[in-house]
């Protein structure tokens, strides 16, 4: 066997926890004679693209200085305030002396992620994509596109969509948001270019102009089942000032009449003058965090999306790297033990610092989308600020430091 632990996926999950298990465990993951005996396979290539707004809350960025990464080295845009909106209003949620968000775009971070782990000696290899997993009592033998592998310990750091979970877990039950996201000039192109057939319309549209230093979410469409919000962040795609839009929803009101996801989205960006027909609209899921998913089976582990994001808002890039944190403790002491079992992986992610907040966001998750009267979204975000802003920093935020 040439690599004690394989782990699928180069995203943030599947780096941090090879960088932990770097910091936690040196002599498991280079041989005496520098070899490294973990090894990483991805199916792209950096720097590569990944759907995602790349806001990192304060969670992300403590992780990262827990590894000796100086997250500032990468492009990014602060936004120093989170705007909170229902229809336009709502609460202002800001941090003690720091930005709230720093917001990168993911090409470039998880680029920045992979060089520094190749620096430190981690291999990876890009462009070969996992096809099938199988684990046995010995080890487990996971095919690619390039030939086949065996390791003793596998971890599914594939996302979302990842092959992994798939395997291991083919009849559980998947709870998935689905989102949209779009990348405008800071101007309306059409204002910008005075061209468009919306010119009139636009002018006389009631002037609204988002700060480029605050990040917005507006709830306006949870009324209409469309349990999420609509997003409005300041980013930068190579050095120019941008905005990134999009839309979140959890689907748990999935089975109430809903429109078209893109509609609220088309209807946000009109009241500022944006036309979203003139921009590119993607769209990519994610798998979202429940105390009933299923994270571990013996030999093997999931992390990240593949073992669930916050479900409250998606947030998942330090949920990703916190995951990375526990998965690597879990994998040193079963070398320790020498017990491959992973009992007990799940009770201990959600006992976890990480787990009680992904616990509240889910609870939450399921308190504020299904009262989704529009005097109940009003009262929430506009009259229970210091309430909400108590749980955000208590329950939510703020976990990175303890885990
Ligand atoms: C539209 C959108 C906006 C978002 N905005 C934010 C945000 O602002 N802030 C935030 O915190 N989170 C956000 N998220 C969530 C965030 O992107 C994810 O939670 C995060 O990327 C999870 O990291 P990961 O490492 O688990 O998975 P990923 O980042 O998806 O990485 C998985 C990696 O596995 C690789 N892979 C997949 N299959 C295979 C295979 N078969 N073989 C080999 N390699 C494979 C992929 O190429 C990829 O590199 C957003 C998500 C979306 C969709």
């Amino acid at each position: 066997m040439d690599h004690s632990i394989i782990i699928i996926g180069g995203g943030p999950a599947g780096l941090s926890t090879a960088l932990h298990l770097q910091r936690m465990a040196p002599l498991l993951v280079s041989s005496p004679q520098g070899a490294s005996r973990v090894l990483i396979l991805e199916k792209a290539r950096y720097p590569r693209s990944k759907l995602c707004a790349g806001a990192l809350v304060v969670d992300a960025e403590v992780l990262l200085e827990q590894l000796g990464l100086d997250v500032s080295e990468v492009p990014h845009v602060d936004a120093d305030n989170i705007q909170f909106d229902f229809e336009g209003s709502g609460l202002n949620f800001r941090m003690w002396k720091r930005h709230a968000l720093r917001i990168i775009r993911r090409d470039e971070f998880d680029n920045w992620l992979a060089i520094k782990a190749k620096s430190r000696g981690l291999e990876i290899r890009e462009g070969i994509s996992v096809k099938n997993i199988i684990p046995d009592n010995e080890a487990v033998t996971v095919e690619t596109d390039n030939g086949t592998y065996r390791a003793q310990v596998v971890v599914g750091a594939d996302g979302s969509n990842g092959i992994t979970r798939r395997c291991i877990f083919p009849n559980a039950a998947v709870y998935t948001a689905r989102l949209l996201e779009v990348i405008t000039p800071v101007i309306a192109r059409s204002v910008a270019t005075k061209q468009s057939p919306l010119k009139q319309e636009i002018a006389t549209l009631p002037l609204v102009v988002h700060n480029d230093k605050v990040a917005y979410f507006d709830f306006f469409p949870v009324p209409n089942n469309i349990a999420g919000y609509v997003w409005d962040f300041p980013t930068q795609v190579r050095g120019e000032s941008m905005r990134c839009w999009g839309i979140y929803d959890t689907n748990i009101l999935s089975n109430q009449d809903r429109p078209q996801l893109k509609e609220p989205l088309a209807e946000e960006m009109a009241r500022l003058g944006f036309s979203l027909g003139d921009y590119e609209l993607k769209g990519h899921p994610i798998r979202w965090f429940s105390p009933r998913n299923q994270m571990s089976v013996p030999r093997m582990l999931l992390v990240g999306d593949a073992a669930g994001a916050d479900p409250l808002l998606g947030e998942g890039i330090s949920i990703a790297l916190g995951y990375g944190s526990l998965a690597a403790r879990e994998i040193a002491e079963s070398f320790q033990r020498n017990d491959f079992s992973f009992n007990g992986y799940r009770r201990r992610v959600v006992r976890s610092a990480l787990g009680r907040s992904l616990l509240v966001r889910w609870a939450i998750t399921h308190i504020i989308y299904p009262l989704k009267w529009k005097w109940f979204q009003i009262l929430l975000w506009r009259f229970l600020k210091p309430a909400l802003i108590f749980i955000a920093k208590r329950f939510v935020l703020n976990w990175g430091k303890r885990i």
